[in-house]
């Protein structure tokens, strides 16, 4: 069985551009059937969804990620081929060497250790693993969850190998997640000529004072120690016809909230329709809930994170909430408490995306120390 530099190549060599999976989940799934998983294929629609489960007793400690990775970008900016694993200065280049094939691959080889030092224990280690993170994240983590849910088979600690580290391995790790609510808002006037300002109505000019109260407006309720406060943000705006003389009869302007848990996507939504109303506008506003705001229970899993990565890097982690979204923000309503642990965030998205090689098998022993931590102990 291979190491966990062998099998991430093995992975990043697949194409896997959201929504494909282009056969990371058949490596994954050969793999944990060798050490005696059961394995479930949970498809929907183009996506491939993969639980796998070894044992049947309570706790049951799952390693959660995804096998997709984001385009490539300009193939010209890269110093060689995003899908050809390649070594250069102690580094791994390839597409999803940091997202996240790398923490895929240090759980595996963990579990692996994990077992075969120690084939029988009280608990079960399960994998859900979807190729649907990157893109809408629709028919992937969501729709697996739901289907664990509707069986009763309830997560206790969920670890997912995201990238989270800052500086070093280990220095930073994320306990939750902002959520982001995106907003389109169209604000009406009356098109006229510039001349005469008296028969048109100027959706720029009647939309000022409003777009001054909505960015200088506090939106959480109370402040809340584990997230930077709730941030609106304007992205586009748009008015005018081009011509220097034409008052133009609408303006659009998009919109998005990174909220913290400590405000609704509902409180959010009305507060803003009582800001224009208060403003008498006549608009249009619609809405997209990009993902839910989530924290973690405080429990056993973070403590033992913390004084695993203590013991074996001598690093206390950060508790952090930054960052995109992730697939927790669907594991962690269910209960279970959930820890994304991996790599540095350095170059994720980013041509010549990497990971360190010296990182992985650090990374491979804090994972499988987790385990002996959280079943043997
Ligand atoms: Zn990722």
């Amino acid at each position: 069985m291979s190491t966990t530099l062998e099998l991430l190549k093995k992975l990043i060599a697949c194409p896997s551009v959201t929504p494909e999976d282009a056969g990371c989940q058949k490596i994954i799934a050969d793999y944990l059937v060798a050490l005696g998983f059961n394995i479930e294929w949970l498809p929907f629609g183009s996506v491939t969804n993969l639980w796998a489960r070894y044992g049947q007793t309570k706790p049951l400690i799952v390693f959660a990620g995804h096998t997709d990775v984001v385009p490539p970008g300009p193939l010209a900016q890269w110093h060689s081929d995003p899908f050809t694993p390649t070594e250069r200065d102690g580094l791994l280049y390839g597409r999803g060497a940091a997202d996240m094939k790398s923490g895929l691959a240090a759980m595996l080889v963990a579990a692996k250790n994990f077992i075969s030092l120690q084939p029988k224990f009280d608990g079960s280690i399960g994998f859900l693993l979807t190729s649907d993170e990157e893109g809408p994240s629709i028919d992937g983590t969501q729709k697996v969850i739901e289907t664990l849910r509707q069986r009763q088979e309830h997560i206790d600690y969920c670890i997912i190998g995201e990238a989270s580290s800052d500086q070093i391995l280990g220095d930073q790790i994320r306990i939750g997640r902002r959520g982001s609510l995106s907003g389109k808002l169209t604000i009406f006037g009356k098109q006229g000529h510039i001349a005469y300002p008296h028969l048109a109505a100027n959706p720029i000019h009647l939309a000022l004072k409003a777009l001054t109260e909505l960015t200088s407006t506090q939106w959480d309720k109370t402040t809340n120690p584990s997230f930077p406060s709730t941030s609106f943000q304007i992205s586009n705006i748009h008015a005018g016809t081009g011509a220097g003389n034409v008052i133009p009869g609408t303006m659009e302007i998009l919109f998005n909230f990174r909220f913290s848990t400590s405000v609704s996507p509902d409180e959010l939504k009305a507060a803003v329709t009582k800001i224009l109303e208060n403003n008498k506008l006549h608009f249009e506003l619609s809405w997209t809930l990009g993902g839910q705001a989530f924290l973690t229970k405080q429990g056993a899993l973070i403590k033992t994170v913390q004084t695993t990565i203590h013991e074996l890097t001598g690093l206390t982690p950060i508790l952090s909430t930054g960052g995109g979204t992730s697939d927790g923000r669907f594991i962690a309503p269910t209960g279970a408490e959930v820890v994304e642990l991996g790599p540095l965030t350095t170059s994720v998205h980013q041509v010549n995306e990497h990971v360190c090689i010296a990182d992985l098998e650090p990374l491979t022993k804090i994972y499988q120390c987790l385990l002996e931590r959280l079943l043997l102990m």
